[in-house]
């Protein structure tokens, strides 16, 4: 005889996920009421729950600024803008080699970093913002 014959017909709490009985309006292991209407309750505010959490997911990851800090970069850039330093600072390798041979890209690209950093519009090499001081 397959085991599925005997088995009576049972539903899994959406509580404590224990297997009770598919007429019962209470679960036997929990307590908690599990008639339908109970049960549609549940599963729509469980699932407005996740979508909410996964606006706020998307929310985090828009306003991620840079983890550098400003003042830093607007010291770098002042003292040792001429080497490129404030670009390696903020990861951003390749233009800060440039900066490094170029002497701050003929110390225009100083001046202009300079400003952006002091704007708070100058970014790391991940396109993140640096805002924190
Ligand atoms: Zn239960």
């Amino acid at each position: 005889m397959e085991e599925v014959l005997i088995k009576p017909s049972v539903k899994a709490c959406v509580f404590c996920g224990e297997e009770v009985l598919e007429s019962a309006i209470k679960c036997k292991h929990c307590g908690e009421d599990i008639d339908n209407k109970t049960i549609t309750e549940y599963l729509v505010s469980k699932e407005q729950g996740e979508k909410r959490q996964n606006k706020d997911n998307i929310n985090i990851s828009f306003n991620n600024d840079s983890p550098k800090s400003r003042g830093v970069a607007l010291i770098l850039v002042m003292l040792l803008g001429f080497l490129g330093i404030h670009r390696f600072y903020v990861g951003k390798v390749v233009s800060g080699l440039l900066y490094l041979f170029t002497g701050g890209f003929f110390f225009i690209g100083v001046v202009i970093d300079f400003l952006r950093i002091l704007l708070g519009s100058f970014s790391d090499h991940q396109g993140k913002p640096l805002t924190k001081w």
